[in-house]
C-alpha cells in the first residue's frame, strides 16, 4: 500500500493557530510517500535519509521513526491492532524547512496503515490520529493546521480555517499572472524552540490579565489595558487575524497587489510586535521589498529562521533570486535554497 501526503504553506495567519485564530494554508506539490508491506518485524527505511531501523518491539527511539511509531500507537489507542510492518519513505519535501514534512509523514503513514488494514475512520478523525503522534508521542505541542491541510486540501484552493471551531472554507487560489516561492534561509536559531513556548505563555498571560478565555473575545480596545511586550503580542494576534480575513477577501477578488501588502505587513508585525524574526529572514524580506515585480514576502513558521514565502509577478523572480543568493552569501556565508510552489490536493492513495 502506497500513499503520498503533501506539505503545506500558510499564506497568512502566523502564531494565530494556538490563539484560537484564523489561518489560510494550502497544500503544496511536494510530498512524503509512504509504502507499507507485511513483515516479520518492524522495519523502517527512509530513502531520503538513507537510514534503516529495525525493531522487534515498538518503543520511543528519539529518531524520525517516532513519527511513524506515534501513528501506530494512535491507532492502537483507538483499539485497532497493527501487526509488524515494513515502512518505506521517500520524499521531495525539505525537512525542517517550515513546509511541515513531519505532518506529511504522519498523514501518509496514517492513511497507508488505515487503507492496508481496512480501517474505516473518517477524515476528521484521521487528522487527530496523525496529530496525536506528533503531540503525544514525539512530544511537539503542534497546532492542528498542518495535519488538517495535508488531508483536506484541494488543488487550486486555499483553506480558510478557524482554529477555534475547526470550521473551514475552500477559497479559490487562482494565481493567474503570479507565482509563489519559498526561500529557505537555511538557518534555525537555538531560540526557536524556547521562544515558541515563551510566546505561548505570554499569550496565556494576556488572557489572564484581561480575564478572557479566548483570544477571540479580544477587541482592539483591550489593548489599552495592556502594556509593554504583552501589548505588542496581543496587537500582533488581533491584527494578524484581521489580515487573514482581508487576505481571504483579496484572494476572492483576485487582488494580488493588496495580498502582497498584507504579507509585508505580517512580516513587519512578526518582526517588531511578536519579535520572532531574525537578521537572515529580515534581510531576505527587505531585499525583496525593494524589487519591482515582487508583490509581497514574509517569514513563515515559528520564526528565528526557517523560510520566507514570496508572491511575485510571473517571470520576475528568476533574476531577482540570483542576485539575492549572491548578496545573502556575501553577508551570511550561506547558500540559499528556493522552490516554486503550487497548490495540491491532499493525501492520496497511489
Ligand atoms: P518540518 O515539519 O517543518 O519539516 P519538523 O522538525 O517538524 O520540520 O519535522 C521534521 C522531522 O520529520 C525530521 O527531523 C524527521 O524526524 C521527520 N521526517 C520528515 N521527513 C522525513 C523523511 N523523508 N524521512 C525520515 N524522516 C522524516
Ligand atoms: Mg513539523
Amino acid at each position: 500500500m502506497k500513499v503520498k501526503a503533501p506539505g503545506r504553506v500558510n499564506i497568512i495567519g502566523e502564531h494565530t493557530d494556538y490563539n484560537d485564530g484564523y489561518v489560510l494554508p494550502f497544500a503544496i506539490n511536494r510530498y512524503v510517500e509512504v509504502e507499507i508491506e507485511d513483515s516479520e518485524f518492524y522495519r523502517f527505511y527512509s530513502e531520503t535519509l538513507n537510514e534503516c531501523i529495525e525493531l522487534r518491539e515498538l518503543h520511543k527511539t528519539g529518531t524520525w521513526v517516532d513519527y511513524i511509531i506515534g501513528v501506530i500507537f494512535s491507532f492502537e489507542n483507538r483499539g485497532y491492532k497493527i501487526p509488524p510492518i515494513s515502512v518505506k519513505i521517500n520524499s521531495n519535501l525539505p525537512i525542517g524547512g517550515g513546509l511541515s514534512s513531519s505532518a506529511a509523514l504522519e498523514v501518509a503513514t496514517a492513511f497507508a496503515i488505515s487503507k492496508k488494514f481496512g480501517f474505516d475512520i473518517p477524515n476528521f478523525e484521521m487528522v487527530n490520529v496523525a496529530r496525536e503522534a506528533e503531540m503525544n508521542f514525539v512530544g511537539v505541542k503542534c497546532g492542528i493546521m498542518d495535519q488538517f491541510v495535508s488531508i483536506y486540501s484541494r488543488k487550486d484552493f486555499a483553506i480558510f480555517l478557524d482554529t477555534k471551531t475547526l470550521d473551514f472554507k475552500y477559497i479559490p487560489l487562482r494565481l493567474m499572472g503570479y507565482e509563489m516561492y519559498i526561500i529557505n534561509s537555511k538557518v534555525k536559531h537555538e531560540l526557536s524552540f524556547s521562544e515558541y513556548n515563551v510566546r505561548k505563555e505570554e499569550c496565556e498571560k494576556i488572557l489572564a490579565v484581561l480575564g478572557k478565555r479566548s483570544f477571540r473575545e479580544l477587541k482592539r480596545s483591550d489593548l489599552n489595558l495592556l502594556s509593554g511586550f504583552l501589548k505588542k503580542r496581543a496587537q500582533h494576534v488581533i491584527e494578524e487575524n484581521e489580515r487573514v480575513l482581508s487576505a481571504v477577501e483579496q484572494l476572492i477578488k483576485g487582488n494580488f497587489k493588496k495580498l502582497g501588502e498584507l504579507l509585508y505587513e505580517s512580516h513587519e508585525s512578526l518582526r517588531y510586535l511578536y519579535e520572532v524574526s531574525c537578521d537572515e529572514t529580515d534581510f531576505i524580506v527587505e531585499y525583496l521589498k525593494a524589487k519591482e515585480g515582487i508583490l509581497g514576502a514574509r517569514m513563515i513558521g515559528g520564526g528565528f529562521g526557517g523560510s520566507v514565502l514570496v508572491l511575485a509577478e510571473v517571470d520576475r523572480f528568476g533574476t531577482i533570486i540570483n542576485s539575492l543568493i549572491e548578496n545573502y552569501y556575501e553577508k551570511f556565508g550561506i547558500e540559499l535554497e528556493y522552490y516554486k510552489i503550487e497548490s495540491s490536493d491532499g493525501v492520496s492513495i497511489l
